[in-house]
């Protein structure tokens, strides 16, 4: 988590920005209807609903009864104390002028906007994931999607050097690849957090973005970047597959059809040959990497930047990222194979 002890036992500097924002958010029971939904209010976003919601005509309608989710913000970031009913109770009639008979918390608890990131991933033989690794404000909802992505990133990367098939400088693929996805993420939140203040400036802006969301390029591209399909680790020159997130093709193979996530299954490397069968010599890491002969005729698009052409053959990672890709030939091939999933026994 963002307070890991392992990091800091291992002396890894957390550096970044300290929170601007704070907001308590809370399960609470009220005597009275609070107006469900979000408010923009000139002190900040407020925010009630209940667990239990329908949608009906693209709008959420909530239950009638039940528990209150309540979300506010604090008057001053960077409180030290654990957030209690009484500070719900000032926020709220601060707001609204009343706490809507505000009795009881089932629990409670404080996010921050404080931005901060691991300056190494790798210290030897402690790796951080995860929150441990970057904080940010919770808008947009990137912060799982960004740990669960470093942990499948590390993962193989863990297993071929625990079982010895690839040498230990695999390990930094893992900072070189997830530093600079994570950086982004801070900055991306951090302007989040900027558009989301309620003064007549921020306003102004925000109308100007979302005119410019309306567009198609900048809507794909912020898409891509916020649901972190667009992510592109730098893996060399090559085709614009390379290094990117393998989309979920429906092939068609001599067995019928399949998907192709189903492959990633195992969590072991694939090499997907769309060629003749037999066009390419996989046969040395046969051990460790399964060869698909297959066809696809669809279109080939990828997030953000749109339609690629269609590659003879794909090398794909166990995390889904694409280490080599064809076009007929088999150059650069071997090397990849050698670099990821070590040479053949
Ligand atoms: C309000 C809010 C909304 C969010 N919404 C989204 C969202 O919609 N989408 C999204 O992708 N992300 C969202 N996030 C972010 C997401 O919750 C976190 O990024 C994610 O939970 C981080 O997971 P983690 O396992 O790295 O860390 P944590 O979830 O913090 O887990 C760390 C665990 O380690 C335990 N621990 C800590 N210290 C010790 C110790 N010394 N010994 C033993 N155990 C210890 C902690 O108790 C905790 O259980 C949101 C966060 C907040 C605050």
């Amino acid at each position: 988590g963002g307070r890991s002890l392992v990091r800091k036992a291992a002396g890894i500097a957390f550096e970044g920005w300290d929170s601007t924002t704070s907001n308590i958010l809370a399960e609470v029971e009220m005597e009275e209807e609070p107006p469900l939904g979000i408010h923009r209010t000139a002190l900040g976003i407020y925010a009630f609903g209940r667990e239990e919601y329908e949608i009906h005509d693209g709008k959420i309608v909530f239950a009638k009864e039940g528990p209150v989710g309540v979300m506010v913000p604090e008057k001053n970031a960077g409180a030290r104390t654990e957030p209690t009913l009484g500070d719900l109770r000032d926020a709220l009639i601060a707001a609204f002028g009343t706490d809507y008979g505000l009795h009881r918390v089932n629990w409670i608890s404080r996010f921050t906007d404080m931005s901060r990131q691991a300056t190494a991933y790798r210290k030897g033989r402690v790796l951080l994931a995860g929150d441990a690794a970057h904080v940010h404000s919770p808008v947009g909802g990137q912060g799982l999607n960004t740990g669960v992505q470093d942990a499948v990133n590390l993962g193989w990367k863990l297993a071929q050097v625990v079982k010895g098939t690839s040498p230990e400088a695999l390990l930094d693929t893992y900072h070189a690849e997830r530093h600079p996805v994570a950086a982004r993420v801070l900055r991306t939140t951090m302007a989040q957090v900027a558009l989301q203040r309620t003064d007549d400036r921020t306003e102004a802006l925000r109308d100007i973005v979302t005119e410019l969301l309306g567009m198609e390029e900048p809507r794909k591209r912020i898409a891509a970047e916020m649901s972190g399909l667009g992510i592109h680790y730098d893996l060399g020159e090559g085709h614009p597959l390379l290094g990117r997130r393998m989309p979920d093709l429906d092939l068609t193979t001599p067995d019928g059809p399949l998907r192709l996530f189903t492959l990633l299954q195992d969590a072991r490397p694939v090499f997907l040959n769309l060629d003749a069968p037999g066009s390419f010599d996989i046969a040395p890491w046969s051990d460790r990497i399964t060869l698909v002969d297959a066809g696809y005729d669809g279109a080939w698009e990828l997030p953000a930047l749109g339609a690629v052409s269609a590659p003879t053959a794909v090398l794909i990672r166990p995390d889904g990222y694409v280490a080599w890709a064809g076009n007929g030939m088999q150059d650069g091939l071997q090397e990849a194979v050698n670099s990821w999933f070590g040479p053949p026994c």
